[in-house]
């Protein structure tokens, strides 16, 4: 049955991993996968969290099955944290959320969906995405393109190239956008740039599948959020995935979700009964644990406050370490321009180095970024910075 099987090529970012993993030199340093350390270089357990498991813990339950679509505080917590409590799509019900595996997970059940409504629609993703966004809507069987998106001369976005794509597409095309944070290049587009995305959007009628992985990551939780209103006012409907895992630094928890906007409730219920399929058919029902410490957060306002507190640091603690690569750099002798890190938002950075200076930087250096030149600046710290200033200067 086997013998045919062909060895499948390594994930790129977790095969790099595993080349890091076996690195003896002191210094390495990994900036390959999208994960936030702290100053310490610690993978943090934020103290909402701990506070949620805490209270959890000190009054045990049993493990029944979840419903389907998962717990019901936590979806509308998901719906609330999206849409805003307040929004009219929450207060007329028009929002169908299931839990999902991740951000992953919210991603693959809407592309499962997608494909049994729209059979024949092309997706486009933009060009580079998240690696993954390929791989998963192509094993959902669809055709997936790129648009335009980095503009390596320009260090930014190719927005008029984004824009011709888009409106060129026939209708009905599926078009992936970051909400916000762009994984890998970290360059977002402006919330004017928005508004013609989301006028190209209609006139074309495109189906709007935004992933919002990195909510609060960006400039805050109702800045990074605000592009979802944006798709409201304009009287769209669309898919949005949420993933949780680097807001609440619950990686391994595998907690995320799937949002879709419907005309009204009536639509949303028939929308949430098909999802519900999607999700009964693959692993009939969640998981609890990610999903209740998620909700138990969101839903206690001291928590909440604590938990928001918490993602306002690492994001500053981010922003502060791209200012700090960028003074690093220079110190070390590096001439170009490189403050085009600190116009880039999110965990990462395109850093322009090609793939050859990658190479170097990993091996004679123990510095590990993408072979695309993408590095996580959120693992960068004060006592690793030095090092890859110094590191990535000497592939300059
Ligand atoms: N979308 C993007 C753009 C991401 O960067 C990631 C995480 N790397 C995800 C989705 C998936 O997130 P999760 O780990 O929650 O599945």
């Amino acid at each position: 049955l086997f013998t045919a099987v062909e060895m499948a090529p390594r994930d790129p970012i977790l095969g790099l991993n595993e080349q890091f993993a076996a690195d003896t030199n002191p210094n390495k340093v990994n900036l390959g996968v999208g994960v936030y350390y702290d100053d310490n270089g610690k993978l943090p357990l934020l103290e909402c969290v701990k506070k949620a498991e805490g209270a959890m813990m000190a009054a045990p339950s049993a493990r029944g099955y979840l419903p389907i679509d998962g717990i019901a505080a936590y979806d509308a917590a998901v719906k609330s944290l999206v849409f805003g409590a307040d929004s009219e799509p929450v207060q007329s019900g028009r929002v169908a959320t299931v839990q999902g595996l991740g951000g992953t997970g919210g991603l693959k059940i809407g592309a499962d969906f997608l494909k049994k409504l729209s059979p024949g629609a092309k997706v486009l993703i933009s060009d580079p995405s998240w690696e993954n966004h390929r791989a998963l809507f192509t094993q959902a069987g669809f055709t997936v393109e790129t648009h335009p998106y980095y503009d390596a001369a320009k260090r930014g976005v190719n927005f008029e190239g984004m824009l011709a794509a888009l409106k060129a597409a026939p209708a009905g095309t599926i078009v992936v956008l970051h909400a916000c944070c762009h994984n890998p290049t970290g360059y977002d587009i402006t919330p004017a740039q928005w508004d013609q995305v989301i006028a190209a959007v209609k006139e074309a009628r495109l189906t709007p599948f935004l992933d919002m992985a990195y909510q609060g990551f960006g400039n805050g939780i109702q800045e990074d959020g605000a592009v979802i209103g944006k798709f409201v006012a304009a009287g769209l409907t669309f898919f949005v995935s949420t993933s949780f895992s680097k807001s609440f630094s619950l990686y391994g928890e595998r907690v995320g979700a799937l949002s879709v906007l419907c005309e009204n409730k009536d639509e949303a219920a028939r929308v949430l009964s098909q999802l519900k399929i999607m999700i009964r058919t693959n692993y009939s029902n969640p998981p609890i644990h990610g999903g209740a410490v998620v909700a138990a957060v969101l839903n206690n306002p001291e928590l909440r406050a604590l938990w928001e507190k918490e993602l306002a640091e690492m994001r500053v603690r981010i922003k502060a370490m791209r200012q700090k690569l960028v003074d690093g750099l220079k110190a070390a002798g590096v001439t170009q321009d490189m403050s085009f890190i600190t116009t880039q938002i999110g965990m990462f950075s395109y850093s322009g180095l090609s793939k050859e200076q990658m190479v170097r930087l990993r091996n004679e250096f123990g510095v590990y970024g993408t072979d695309t030149g993408r590095m996580c600046v959120a693992a960068l710290n004060s006592k690793n910075i030095e090092h890859v200033c110094q590191s990535i200067a000497k592939v300059i």
